[in-house]
């Protein structure tokens, strides 16, 4: 640490990414498609839109927020784009609870929420989850702060239904609650409709996920245009341009690209199943993951140690060394071939055991 870094962000402790390599490896570690992105960015990506790149970026991101729009039915000024779903995070804890502002989240989840709240001030209450890893619905009734909350839940998978989501929106009415939707697309129930009933309700995206996009870093949030003016009024006053041409294109382009993904997607989770399937048939107990990655842990074998024997065998998983997940490993479903050579891995380990 340098003399220089200011007292408020000293006891900082940022958010640790899973690994990215670059020698080849199964990398079923940070939750990433195995497919590669819709054709159709490769088309828009053209000399003429590079030969550009000397303009600065449309910081209204007209053409990317049309094409959301279009896709959930709502008008453009509910759609705001960041540069990757933690982006949208970040305005929406920075702008809505704010310095001593109340936020409270599940115990167990996406591990950015406790450091967006750290850095930007904020008091974070985290809720623990029921013994079974699910989301005990009453938590959230009425709590009078405002809300963060995956759909489905990572690292366990767990999804909420509609009508969970509801209650937990409606009986808050004066808090904003965010509905974190980075895994939705793998067969949730989105709660997506209800941002035009309920006027404190944001729901969060990203393309890093289900359409192959993650080193792009594009994701979106919907909601009533009060709330999308006001991330805009942050926005504008800390980085306008935060999406670069080339970003807004191709993110365009893919979302349009429904016929493709939807068989992407629909691969992935008959994948999920499958493997799911195999592991339990192993002895392991998975949770029913409604997301791209499987929550698994077996009374055989250590997480910690099946972690280690298959990065021997180069295939990276993700293992929290945190309490009370601290058996369990977060597995991306990859294609169905590496998923293979994951489950005989598995195996051959457990028969060494
Ligand atoms: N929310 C959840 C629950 C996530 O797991 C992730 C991925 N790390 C994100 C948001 C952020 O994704 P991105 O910034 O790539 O859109």
């Amino acid at each position: 640490m340098s003399r220089f870094l200011s007292d408020n962000y000293k006891s900082l402790v940022p958010y640790v990414p899973g690994e990215q390599v670059n020698v080849k490896v199964i990398k079923l570690n940070t939750n990433e498609s195995p497919f590669p992105p819709s054709p159709k960015v490769k088309e828009v990506i053209s000399e003429e839109v590079i030969d550009k790149l000397n303009l600065y970026s449309d910081p209204e991101l007209k053409e990317l927020t049309c094409a959301i729009a279009e896709q959930f039915g709502v008008t453009p000024d509910m759609v705001f784009c960041g540069n990757g779903s933690d982006d949208v995070l970040a305005f929406a804890i920075m702008g809505f609870c704010g310095k001593g502002g109340k936020l409270c989240c599940p115990e167990i989840s996406y591990g950015f929420y406790p450091v967006y709240a750290d850095i930007f001030g904020v008091e974070l209450e985290q809720i623990p989850l029921k013994d079974d890893f699910s989301i005990d619905v009453n938590d959230y009734i009425g709590k009078n702060k405002n809300i963060v909350i995956a759909n489905p839940n990572a690292p366990t998978g767990l999804a909420l239904t509609f009508d969970e989501v509801e209650s937990i929106v409606s009986s808050n009415p004066d808090n904003l609650v965010i509905m974190d939707e980075a895994y939705m697309a793998f067969c949730g129930e989105s709660c997506m409709e209800l941002v035009k009933k309920y006027p404190n309700l944001l729901v969060t995206r990203t393309f890093s996920k289900s359409h192959s996009l993650a080193g792009l870093r594009v994701g979106f949030g919907i909601a009533q245009k009060e709330i999308i003016e006001d991330m805009n009024k942050l926005k504008f006053s800390f980085n306008p341009y935060n999406l670069n041409t080339l970003s807004i294109k191709a993110a365009a382009a893919a979302i349009a690209d429904n016929e493709y993904y939807d068989e992407k997607i629909a691969t992935i989770v008959e994948t999920r199943e499958k493997v799911t399937d195999q592991l339990r048939q192993l002895g392991f107990t998975c949770t029913d993951s409604k997301s791209n990655f499987i929550f698994a842990s077996s009374d055989k074998i250590s997480a910690a140690e099946l972690a280690l024997e298959l990065r021997k065998r180069n295939i990276l998983i993700r293992y929290f060394n945190k309490a009370k997940i601290d058996n369990y490993l977060r597995i991306t479903v990859g294609s169905a071939e590496d998923m293979q050579t994951l489950v005989d891995a598995v195996k051959e380990i457990l028969e060494e055991k």
